[in-house]
């Protein structure tokens, strides 16, 4: 009898778009409780990621950078960097004038990645780079130049995780955000990337391969010696910090000048605790990266809009949202962009005017005033998410280096700064409150003014060229 009754109940409740989003915003609070179990589950991740060998197994990659030393401001001469990232691909060079000068001149070429590269093989993928690199150094300013008899040196900067033994080389773990390149896995990146010079006829060597947040790291410590934190928020996330040897259980045996290491923690790849949904899940296993880098698909850029899009189908498809039939171009995977609601955010007309275009204009879907609000609402509840566990990842980094080391992070009068980059950081002044705010109220008033966080913009090009010159093969002469 109970049974029929629910059954008779249920067929008269129809799904609303109401409901769906209750139930979203109920699956994907972020208290503080949940915030602070975030952060716990973070720092002991990372824990376990630094006493075991990166691979399957508990905790993150936690990657040794083999970078112990970071720029001096001495470095001197001319640089070039290479950085691959999800979206762009640029090549840059540096000038660098030591103490007194600094950063003399820098000039760079910046295209965005073909979309077919992505699914190309490792050759092609590497030709592109080298070829813009033999471009770009072929072009003559007064205010580059080399030493006569020395060879161009490059700091690689590869935003992908690579399993490294040296600064200057790293074997490639698996491609993410999208890239499904062939023929790269397991192989060394810098040996790839020199076939592809040799073919192209340049004579340059790369003198430091290092993870985009490791460059990023490097380029803003260099002006400011309080950061120890660097993190990149844009098609893909990650972060890196500045760690003990002693406190890397998997390096044992490592002799260290400064007793200190770079780790790209890889965070991406975190999971533990996270509030996820069924249209995460259903995303994931969608994906061409299914069950992987699950912390990267709940809050980095390459992502957000895809959330936002499964949940408006379903609500068009279950709940009526957007009228009678469901508007076709809303199936199209990833047809809404993070840009697209970071647009319809700073959407405060009376009319919502300008979320109706955008949403006509990308996912031909017409809509009245009522249907656009609930539109935002889906937009920020899952903004929310994203930033609010984006600064709960930053605490769980500061807590474990500050259970390490009473004061390093929190001390009486410290400073203690995250650098953080990439483009879903920079133009998403919503995500960027969220994220500030968690990481505000996880810390609490007192142990957050010692907390800076702060944008740094292209650190990562000038931090490459800056560990290419520490690490150049020139210095045994200086
Ligand atoms: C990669 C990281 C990278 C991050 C930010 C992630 O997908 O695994 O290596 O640092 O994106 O670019
Ligand atoms: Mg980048």
């Amino acid at each position: 009898r109970r049974r029929c009754l629910t059954v008779a109940l249920r067929s008269k409740v129809s799904v609303t778009p109401t409901r769906i989003l209750t139930k979203l915003k109920h699956e994907c609070a972020t208290p503080l409780p949940l915030l602070q179990q975030v952060a716990n589950n973070m720092s002991s991740d990372m824990r376990a990621g630094l006493a075991a060998e990166a691979g399957p197994g508990p905790g993150l990659p936690m990657i040794p950078s083999y970078v112990e030393n970071l720029p001096t401001g001495n470095e001197k001469g001319l640089f070039y960097a290479l950085d691959l990232g999800g979206t762009n691909f640029r090549v840059l060079r540096v000038q660098l004038g030591g103490k007194d000068e600094r950063v003399i001149a820098t000039e760079f070429d910046q295209v965005s990645i073909p979309h077919q590269l992505m699914f190309a093989t490792s050759q092609e993928l590497f030709d592109f780079i080298a070829s813009g690199l033999a471009k770009f150094a072929s072009k003559e300013d007064g205010r580059f130049h080399i030493s006569p008899g020395k060879k161009g040196e490059i700091g690689f900067t590869f935003s992908f995780p690579v399993k490294q033994a040296s600064i200057d080389s790293g074997i490639l773990i698996k491609w993410t955000k999208g890239f499904a390149v062939s023929g790269t896995a397991g192989r060394d990146v810098v040996a790839c990337l020199n076939e592809a010079m040799e073919r192209q006829g340049i004579d340059m060597r790369v003198s430091a391969l290092v993870n985009d947040t490791v460059a990023t790291l490097a380029g803003a410590e260099y002006w400011d010696n309080d950061v120890v934190v660097a993190v990149i928020l844009g098609t893909g996330t990650n972060a890196c910090y500045v760690e003990q040897i002693s406190a890397i259980p998997k390096l044992q045996g490592h002799v260290s000048s400064s007793g200190k290491m770079i780790i790209s923690t890889e965070w991406g790849a975190f999971s533990n605790g996270l509030p996820l949904t069924k249209i995460d899940r259903e995303m994931d296993a969608a994906s061409i990266n299914p069950g992987e880098q699950i912390f990267e698909k709940t809050i980095s850029g390459m992502y957000l809009g895809e959330i936002v899009r499964r949940v408006l189908l379903e609500m068009a498809e279950e709940g009526g949202l957007f009228g009678k039939s469901v508007p076709q171009k809303l199936s199209t995977p990833f047809i809404l962009g993070t840009p697209d609601l970071c647009a319809m955010q700073q959407d405060s007309s009376g009319d919502l005017h300008a979320v109706g275009s955008l949403l006509y204009d990308k996912a031909g879907v017409e809509s009245n005033l009522s249907e656009r609000k609930t539109v935002l609402e889906v937009c920020e509840t899952i903004v929310k998410r994203g930033g609010s566990l984006a600064g709960a990842g930053i605490v769980g980094i500061l807590q474990k280096m500050e259970e390490d080391q009473r004061g390093l992070v929190f001390g009486n009068g410290k400073r203690s700064v995250v650098a953080i980059d990439g483009g879903l950081y920079e133009n998403y002044p919503q995500y960027r409150a969220y994220l500030q705010d968690s990481v505000t109220e996880l810390l609490g008033t007192e142990k957050s003014n010692n907390v800076v966080i702060e944008h740094t913009k292209d650190g990562s090009g000038i931090g490459a060229a800056l560990l290419a010159a520490s690490n150049s093969m020139y210095n045994q002469d200086l």
